[in-house]
């Protein structure tokens, strides 16, 4: 994995002076990289029960919907304020850096739909425990929430609490 880990670029100070970003887009340009992280995450669900996959805007569409066409399911988007065209139920969350709100489609999840949450980094939790609201308010069931990588300095899963997480890398 330590080659992986690799190829993930550290920016120090962005979005904001004191955040070491991991700039994931050097190991997505890589196509052995993202070939080998995708095969390894969408191996992990073959055998479970996932009827929908869901990414988070933006980074964790990448991840979501390549891991979608390899669990041959369909993927659902978790997106930022006033992009999804149809009526939407929104969240409003804390992040590493600063707050945000997301939104989904009001008919994007069917109730008793076992969902996976796709994402690039877990930083603080916050992004997913927000989204876990959202698809348990919707009937959902998260089946597990998967990072390509997890900054575990951070304690994220202390605030995704009964939430399953899987991280490919931790950082
Ligand atoms: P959080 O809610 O704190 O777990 O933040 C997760 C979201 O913010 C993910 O969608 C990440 O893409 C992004 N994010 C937060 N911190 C970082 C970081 N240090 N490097 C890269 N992405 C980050």
């Amino acid at each position: 994995m330590d080659d992986l880990k690799k190829k993930i670029r550290d920016i120090q100070d962005f979005p904001k002076p004191g955040i070491g970003f991991k700039d994931i887009t050097t190991l997505l340009r890589d196509a052995s990289s993202f070939n080998r992280v995708v095969d390894i995450m969408a191996h992990r669900y073959i055998d479970q029960h996932v009827d929908i996959v869901l990414g988070i805007e933006a980074r964790g569409f990448i991840i979501g919907s390549a891991l979608a066409y390899k669990l041959n399911k369909g993927v659902i988007l978790v997106r930022k304020p006033g992009k999804l065209p149809y009526k939407t139920r929104s969240v409003s969350y804390a992040l590493e850096y600063g707050s945000d709100t997301l939104e989904i489609h009001l008919d994007a999840i069917e109730p008793g739909q076992r969902v996976l949450i796709a994402d690039d980094v877990l930083a603080t939790g916050g992004t997913v425990r927000a989204v876990s609201d959202l698809i348990k308010e919707m009937g959902g069931t998260v089946v597990e929430a998967a990072f390509l990588a997890e900054l575990t300095f951070l304690n994220g899963r202390e605030k995704l609490g009964d939430i399953p997480a899987y991280s490919l890398l931790q950082f």
